[in-house]
């Protein structure tokens, strides 16, 4: 049986779909493209309205690129709305974020005879790409005024330690050269245990296995404890915090009902970069939230600016059904959110360049992870810099470059060594 799995959104959906596919490779199925699946799982996102309209749209082209395929829909989008999913493309079953995790269990009981009848046709290889998306919590506990991630996922629960080391060991042992450490709410790590917490299971993997990198994927600002900036020591742990910011306004952010204000969140961008002045702090803002005025635009600008974000992902702001955001009154005009939208883009952009420019003649260790296209490569420093530069055999590598320049918006490298 060939199985085609996709997915949209955050990084969670990632590593939920890469273990689905270890677990799936491992009892004899065969990963293939959509045209030629037996089996299609889409693991869908309705963060946004524009989310939830791509996995509508991902939906009806993968029903359409495979008309006889076993067609299952999962995810956040058809935890919440199945009816809508059901009527975007008929999908021969609807898994809710519960079932999630039994989604192997669900194939192989549909589809029992995989196993018997299908050879191997490799050892499976539990992580498909240099980087690896590791799960440590699902859920969040907190409730952002426009957000369904939280309805979507339920409360917060930490997944045992000692798994997410095994599985940081496995991803090392099949050759990843960095983990990514992913969750809903991945601060909120042990609160819900009473166990060991974020920095405490950072301390583990450093302690127990021999990841060449690990990153942080999101964490909330209120979350993270200064303390554990001292992990940071370690060369392995890549100096890259993101921070969703969401308003630079605290009217705007007590709207929202995040639990941080724009201060608080400035003494922590100030407490990391006293002791990793080098360390990347990206970010998510929203624009446009109800009742937001020009003055709060401009606190988010100015936030923005002395934050030096080194890449911001900017959201006009998009009502979700159920949400409490969603029947506020004041809200922003779409032309207006637009224009904001686009006045922190540019910001945005021009932050992310002078970042950028600051490492320019340095030599940085790059993981070199996409496929040469005319022999150009491109990777990622520890902090988060895209680099391209000329190579042969440079896949799945970490390798040191020295920056020579920035190029559309990218770090052009040269390759200083290739024994190592
Ligand atoms: S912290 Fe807020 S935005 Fe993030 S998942 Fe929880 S409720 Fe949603």
């Amino acid at each position: 049986m060939k199985v085609h799995l996709a997915s949209l959104g955050c990084k969670l959906n990632q590593s939920e779909m890469e273990s689905l596919q270890a677990q799936l490779e491992a009892a004899g199925w065969e990963l293939s493209p959509a045209h030629e699946a037996d089996v299609i799982v889409l693991n869908t996102c309705a963060v946004t309205a524009e989310a939830a309209r791509k996995s509508r749209q991902a939906l009806r082209r993968l029903r359409a690129e495979a008309p006889g395929a076993h067609l299952v829909a999962t995810g956040c989008y058809a935890e919440l709305w199945p009816q809508e999913v059901e009527a975007a493309a008929r999908p021969d079953s609807v898994v809710g974020n519960r079932d999630k995790a039994r989604l192997a269990d669900l194939l192989h009981a549909q589809f029992p005879g995989v196993a018997a009848t299908v050879r191997k046709r490799r050892a499976a290889p539990a992580w498909p790409r240099t980087r690896a998306f590791v799960k440590i919590q699902d859920g969040c506990d907190n409730a952002c005024a426009y957000c369904v991630v939280h309805i979507a996922r339920g409360p917060s629960r930490s997944l045992p330690a000692d798994g997410v080391v095994a599985q940081v060991r496995e991803a090392a042992e099949a050759g990843r050269k960095e983990v990514v450490l992913t969750g809903v709410n991945i601060g909120a790590y042990g609160l819900d245990t009473g166990g060991p917490d974020l920095g405490d299971l950072i301390g583990r993997i450093l302690a127990e296995t021999a990841v060449p990198r690990i990153r942080l994927s999101s964490v909330e600002p209120w979350s993270f404890r200064e303390e554990w900036l001292a992990l940071w020591a370690d060369p392995r742990l890549c100096p890259h915090f993101h921070l969703p910011l969401q308003s630079g306004s605290d009217a705007v952010l007590r709207r929202m009902n995040r639990p941080c204000s724009a201060g608080d969140f400035l003494r922590l961008v100030e407490t990391i970069r006293h002791s990793l002045p080098d360390a990347a702090i990206t970010t998510d803002i929203i624009v446009g939230f109800p009742g937001e005025t020009e003055a709060d635009h401009r606190a988010t600008l100015a936030l923005a600016e002395r934050a030096g974000f080194a890449r911001a992902h900017v959201f006009p702001f998009s009502p979700r059904p159920g949400t409490p955001a969603a029947s506020m009154s004041d809200a922003v005009p779409r032309d207006e959110v637009l224009r904001r939208a686009a006045e922190l883009r540019a910001l945005g952009a021009r932050l992310a360049a002078v970042y950028a420019q600051r490492f320019v003649g340095r030599t940085m260790d790059v993981l070199w992870e996409q496929s040469p296209r005319g022999g150009i490569w491109t990777g990622l420093t520890v902090n988060y810099l895209r680099v391209r530069a000329q190579g042969d055999g440079l896949g799945n590598r970490i390798l040191p470059a020295r920056l020579v320049g920035m190029e559309r918006g990218g770090i052009v490298g040269v390759v200083v060594s290739s024994f190592r």
